[in-house]
């Protein structure tokens, strides 16, 4: 792997608490995942995370009479305590949020369709070209991430160890979606060795 540098950004999908154990939508082990994305925060001048943030009656939930194929209990609606990231995360104050799923009539799974923001010119603007990946799930939100990513011309990383999924078979598919369009997957010791190697002192960024 490429050394870090200043073309490099770390994307946190959805580390919500409605997505992790307790939550509506609890995923298996996803607060786990917390103390490697801390740990990986500081290697990293450019920092997004994405958060989930539905109105009332999203098109997703499943008490919405409009439901479609695939729904979900209400998760994340705006300003309640299961929108908010796990209290445990760093959320460094220079960091991009980026929020999703605003529009009540459409579904986002990736911070690349948001439109409060758009993550792709944002990322261009700043020099990003390689992008690595974190967070909530791996097999739905972190997926289309990546996959957007991937579409949008940046190179892609996994971190796989500060990842988790809903389900052990849907995340095998999603990993092989995301290799088949060349998502790199590593592990966060990995990415600290890579940071070591461009001369970054860890921890030298203020998180
Ligand atoms: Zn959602």
């Amino acid at each position: 792997m490429q050394p870090l540098g200043s073309k490099d950004a770390l994307i946190v999908v959805d580390v919500q608490n409605c997505f992790c154990p307790g939550g509506s939508l609890g995923v298996e082990g996803g607060d786990q995942i917390v103390p490697v994305i801390n740990d990986l925060l500081p290697l990293f001048e450019h920092r997004v995370f994405t958060r989930d943030w539905h109105p009332n009656g999203h098109v997703s939930f499943s008490d919405n009479p409009q439901f479609r194929d695939l729904s979900w209990p209400v998760h994340c609606v705006q300003e309640t305590e299961g929108a908010e990231f796990h209290p445990d995360l760093h959320v460094p104050d220079d960091a991009l949020v980026v929020s999703k799923g605003v529009d009540p009539d459409r579904e986002a799974y990736s911070g690349f369709e948001a439109v409060t923001v758009n993550l792709a010119r944002w990322l261009r603007e700043r020099g990003i070209e390689r992008l690595f990946v974190a967070g909530l799930a791996t097999d739905y939100c972190v997926r289309s991430t990546a996959l957007d990513a991937r579409n949008a011309g940046f190179e892609v990383v996994l971190v796989e160890d500060a990842t988790r999924g809903v389900a052990p078979d849907s995340t095998r598919v999603a990993l092989q979606e995301m290799a088949a369009v060349g998502v790199e997957r590593v592990l966060a010791r990995v990415v600290h060795a890579a940071a070591e190697a461009a001369g970054e002192p860890a921890g030298r960024r203020r998180v």
